[in-house]
C-alpha cells in the first residue's frame, strides 16, 4: 500500500532521515520503533506532507503520494500527530467535525460520528466538553477519532501512548487493534517498543535516522539487539 524508498530528510545541517526504505502492506499494522530523536516524527510528518524530503520516493496505492498536506488527506492518508494537537478551545464534537473538513457527505459524517461513539464509548459523554479539559488519555482518543473522521485507508499514528498512564496505554493499544480490525492500515511510531512489537505484523527499528533492523514484530522481540537496546532485557 505504501512504499517508501531512499528517503532523506534534512533540517538545515541536520540529516534526520537517511536512506529510509520501508513498506506498509494493506491491512497490516507496521511499527517504527526508536529512541528519542531517532527520526520517527520526521518520518511521519514527511509522509503527511508537512515536511519535504531532500530525496527519495513515497508511493501510495501505486502512485506518488502528494507533497501537499491537504491532498495527502484527500488521498486517504491521515496523521494523528505526537502530543495530540487538539483544538483545546473547541468541544470534543467540534474537534471530531474538524477531522471531516474535506468531506461533503453530511449523512456519512453523522454515521461516522456514531461509529466513533461506539469505538470510544466515553466520548459521547464528553461531546460538549472543551477538548483542553480532558485527561491525556481522553485527548489521545479524541485525536485518533478526529483522524478517523477523514476516513483514512492508512492511519499514521505518532506516539499515541506518549504520556499515558499504564492502564490507558493498554486501552490505546486495544483501540488500535480495533481500528485495524475495521480494515484501516496503520503505521505506528512508538517508543513503547514492547507493546508496539507485540501488536505489529511488521516492524522497523530507526536509529539516528537509519533503518537498522526490520522484520516481523515477533522476530524483533526475540532479537538480542532489540532486547538490549529497546526492551531493557540484558
Ligand atoms: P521524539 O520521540 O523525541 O519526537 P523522534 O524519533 O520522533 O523523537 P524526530 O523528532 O523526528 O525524532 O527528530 C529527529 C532528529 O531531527 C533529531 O536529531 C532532532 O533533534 C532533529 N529535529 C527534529 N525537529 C527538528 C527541527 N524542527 N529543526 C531541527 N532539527 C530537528
Amino acid at each position: 500500500m505504501l512504499e517508501v524508498s531512499g528517503l532523506n530528510v534534512k533540517y538545515g545541517q541536520i540529516h534526520a532521515l537517511r536512506d529510509v526504505t520501508l513498506t506498509v502492506p494493506a491491512g497490516r499494522i507496521v511499527a517504527v520503533i526508536g529512541a528519542n530523536g531517532a527520526g520517527k516524527s520526521t518520518l511521519m510528518m514527511t509522509l503527511a506532507g508537512l515536511l519535504q524530503p531532500a530525496s527519495g520516493t513515497i508511493v501510495y496505492e501505486g502512485r506518488p503520494l502528494s507533497r501537499k498536506a491537504y491532498e495527502v488527506v484527500g488521498q486517504g492518508v491521515c496523521l494523528v500527530p505526537e502530543r495530540r494537537r487538539l483544538y483545546a478551545n473547541l468541544t470534543v464534537k467540534e474537534n471530531l467535525l474538524m477531522g471531516a473538513f474535506l468531506r461533503q457527505d453530511k449523512a456519512g459524517i453523522q454515521a461516522d460520528l456514531e461509529k466513533m461513539y461506539q469505538l470510544f464509548p466515553i466520548m459521547q459523554e464528553r461531546l460538549k466538553q472543551y477538548a483542553g479539559t480532558l485527561s491525556g488519555g481522553e485527548q489521545q482518543m479524541v485525536a485518533i477519532a478526529r483522524g478517523l473522521m477523514s476516513r483514512p485507508r492508512l492511519l499514521l499514528l505518532d506516539e499515541p501512548s506518549l504520556g499515558l498512564a499504564p492502564l490507558m496505554v493498554a486501552n490505546m493499544f486495544a483501540v488500535i487493534r480495533g481500528i485495524r480490525a475495521q480494515g484501516t492500515t496503520i503505521l505506528l511510531a512508538e517508543q513503547n517498543a514492547f507493546e508496539a512489537l507485540e501488536m505489529a505484523d511488521e516492524a522497523f527499528v530507526l536509529e539516528t535516522g537509519r533503518v537498522i533492523l526490520s522484520g516481523s514484530g515477533k522476530t524483533l522481540i526475540d532479537d538480542p539487539l532489540v532486547q538490549k537496546a529497546y526492551l531493557g532485557i540484558t
